[in-house]
């Protein structure tokens, strides 16, 4: 009902050919669906408007759109569609022949941008997981090219097109969803510098700040992301959630609350802990104890009630609206 639409909810539109991955890529990020069931999903064909306000923290919408939008259709009304509009994604099957996506990606991009330049424009070079290392290498290079060079024929030089491999049976597609995530958020610069604050004054080495339900991490602190810590981290998660489901108390409709929290140790030195924060944000921190190096300072881990007084702190300073979750 497009009079319910609260416009000031960042919206990414997921665009693309018919069976590139849309709907996959949204039943696994946001509705914990597993890769392999998504062999069983129906095509898209209308716009799919899922409105996430109620179970993740971030506020978006993702409007799937069935491939063959129709441009020239009179009732397709794009000033509605891409003024409101964050990001777009735009999806591309690697697996597949992919000179006609490109020409759709010119298309769609173009008439996006003359509606409204400061969408963030990305693109999803999709189902990698078929192909060999030097393979995703080069139809990176050549997608890149070939849509920058369409850009630059048509005059367009100013339109950027950022680009991510990526696949549903990895955690690559939830790495680029928080990229793209993390360039909506007005907050990240603060969150981060939270975060730089905490670790520290902490000893820990990484901190992530998750939405729980898409895995998404919505900050982190400036030192790089590893892969394998990102996805311990969301393993961590899969787990704590698990077992919440199992032996929580079902009262209060659900047992994954504000008070939260898990530490999982390996026997590798790392230790994880996750600290609930909103109902929808955890933040959590990898930890490696390693033999010739301090343990994190004692106060920190042994006083836990003084950690999550720190980070709801930490968070409230960074200005989020109470709006009763927190
Ligand atoms: P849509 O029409 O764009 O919504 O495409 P679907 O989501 O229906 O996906 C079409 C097919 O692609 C399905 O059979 C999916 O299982 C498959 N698919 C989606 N994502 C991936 C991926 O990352 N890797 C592989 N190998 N297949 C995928």
């Amino acid at each position: 009902e497009e009079g319910d639409e609260d416009d000031t909810q960042p919206r990414i539109l997921l665009m693309g050919l018919r069976r590139s991955g849309k709907s996959s890529i949204q039943k696994v990020v946001f509705h914990k669906m597993s890769p392999n069931e998504t062999l069983f999903l129906e095509s898209t064909n209308q716009v799919h408007k899922d409105d996430l306000s109620g179970v993740s923290f971030v506020n978006f919408q993702i409007w799937d759109f069935p491939g063959q939008v129709d441009f020239f259709d009179p009732t397709f009304d794009d000033e509605m569609i891409f003024a409101g509009a964050g990001a777009l994604i735009f999806v591309i099957d690697a697996q597949d022949d992919y000179v006609e996506a490109l020409v759709r990606l010119h298309t769609t991009v173009s008439r996006a941008y003359r509606v409204n330049p400061a969408i963030h424009f990305e693109v999803f070079i999709h189902k990698v997981d078929g192909l060999s290392d030097d393979h995703k290498i080069e139809t990176q290079r050549d997608v890149h090219q070939r849509a920058n060079d369409d850009l630059g024929d048509g005059g367009l030089d100013k339109l950027h097109l950022s680009f991510y491999l990526t696949s549903i049976y990895d955690h690559s597609i939830f790495e680029a969803f928080s990229k793209v995530v993390q360039k909506l958020l007005p907050q990240l610069p603060t969150l981060e510098n939270l975060l730089n604050i905490l670790i520290s004054h902490s000893g820990i080495e990484k901190a992530f700040l998750f939405d729980v339900v898409s895995k998404i991490y919505i900050a982190t602190d400036s030192s790089a992301v590893d892969m394998q810590s990102y996805e311990l981290c969301c393993d961590m998660i899969d787990v704590v959630i698990d077992v919440s489901c199992i032996y929580g108390p079902m009262e209060d409709g659900g047992a994954y609350d504000k008070e939260s929290l898990a530490i999982i140790k390996l026997n590798n030195t790392t230790v994880l802990y996750l600290k609930e924060i909103t109902r929808f944000l955890a933040g959590l921190t990898p930890h490696t104890w390693r033999a010739n190096k301090q343990k994190p300072s004692g106060r920190f881990w042994n006083t836990p009630a003084l950690y999550d007084r720190r980070n709801v702190n930490l968070l409230t300073r960074a200005g989020f609206p109470d709006d009763g979750r927190a």
